[in-house]
């Protein structure tokens, strides 16, 4: 994992040392529309950024598209600037790689997506700070960009998109209202169950998901409710940690079944992966017993059918759909659910899973 990190509370101060280690003279900051204007980081970051040029691109939409990704790199390219900047959640930080790879790299982020064109070159040095507790994207290679025209969410991860440095400060999450800090935090808890039990795993990825899975576990619900210092940085490492270890290894069956319910009914991504994580562990059952003995010892819980409840009752504490119904789901809707559903790592789930498994899963779930 090539990133440097930086992580703790506070630790945003470094920001203008970290920028003047990697020369950066002309900045291109790349944000959501609203949320670092109105917390005030960005009036921080122009701070510390005197006597540097910054320009400022706060146009990233939630789960961002093609033509944010595209217009954010003309505009970089335009202004001539030399580092790139990623504030925000895994959306913010995902266009940043993307727009500091075209700087790069010719053509659109389109061409990528569709495989058309293979990154070739390193992209403009990238700093990603992340605000959210959820995705890990700050040390990851992947850049998860909406394509309208196929209504997909496709991913590249060429190891030059890789952060070239991680400024995890803790903090930058307390702004958070409950619904993104739920969503987020459900999503890093995903990514380190399908990290401990996907078939690609090995013993380094086992080690940071089941690090992960204990500290979300135990942390999650107060990070959320009660947003005190300890569990709010125990969530941010949660996330990191799933960073590091699903750069290895990606994801399995949940991460793809989230992306038509995102797509079709506009539901956070954490919230549409978390939807179908206590079906999925249900579903696979026997197969995770061994693998989630001494896991689930740790965490004083007595089966892999109890753990799937305890997640389903932390789910209802923290206002999070819970059922496809809630969120607009249709039965006839399911057989596409299913279809869209399937991605490449479906393979890795420790159960093989099928279109057919997905209509019988989904349906214990509407
Ligand atoms: P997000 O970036 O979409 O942010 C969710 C909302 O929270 C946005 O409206 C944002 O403006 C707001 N927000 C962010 N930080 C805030 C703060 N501190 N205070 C107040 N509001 C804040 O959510 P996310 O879950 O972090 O990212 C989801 C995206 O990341 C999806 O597109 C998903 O596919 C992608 N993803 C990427 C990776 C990767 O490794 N690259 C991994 C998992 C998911």
């Amino acid at each position: 994992m090539p990133t440097r990190v930086r992580f703790g509370w506070g630790r945003f101060q470094e920001f203008r040392q970290v920028v003047d280690e990697l020369n950066g003279k002309r900045i291109f900051l790349v944000t959501g529309k609203r949320f670092a204007k109105k917390s005030g980081i960005l009036d921080k970051i122009s701070d510390y950024l005197k006597g540097l040029t910054l320009v400022v691109f706060a146009e990233v939409e939630e789960n961002p598209s093609i033509e944010t990704v595209d217009r954010g790199a003309v505009k970089c390219r335009e202004s001539e600037l030399d580092l790139v900047v990623g504030l925000g959640g895994g959306s913010a930080l995902d266009a940043g790689k993307a727009i500091a790879m075209l700087q790069r790299n010719p053509g659109s982020i389109r061409e990528y997506l569709d495989q058309e064109r293979v990154c070739q070159a390193k992209g403009l040095s990238f700093i990603a700070v992340p605000t959210t507790s959820g995705t890990g994207s700050e040390v990851t290679p992947f850049t998860v960009i909406t394509h309208k025209a196929k209504n997909a969410k496709p991913a590249i991860a060429p190891p030059q998109n890789f952060p070239d440095v991680a400024l995890v400060d803790p903090e930058l999450t307390m702004s958070m209202p409950l619904k993104a800090a739920a969503s987020t935090g459900l999503d890093a808890l995903c990514q380190a169950v399908e990290g401990f039990w996907s078939t690609q795993g090995n013993p380094l990825t086992r080690s940071l998901a089941f690090q992960a899975i204990k500290i979300a576990m135990e942390n999650l619900e107060s990070a959320c409710l009660r947003k005190d210092k300890q569990s709010v940085t125990n969530m941010a490492l949660a996330s990191h940690l799933t960073g590091i270890e699903m750069s290895n290894i990606g994801n399995t069956s949940i991460h793809p079944l989230s992306y038509p319910i995102t797509l079709g009914y506009g539901i956070a991504h954490g919230f549409a992966c978390a939807m179908f994580l206590p079906a999925v562990i249900r579903f696979n059952g026997q197969a995770i017993e061994d693998r989630f003995r001494n896991l689930l010892r740790v965490l004083n819980i007595s089966s892999v059918e109890a753990f799937a409840d305890r997640i389903d009752s932390l789910m209802e504490k923290l206002a999070a759909p819970r059922r496809l119904s809630e969120v607009g789901v249709k039965p006839q809707d399911i057989p596409n659910i299913a279809k869209r559903g399937m991605g490449r790592s479906t393979a890795w789930n420790p159960r093989p899973m099928d279109e057919e498994d997905i209509v019988q899963l989904c349906k214990t779930i509407l």
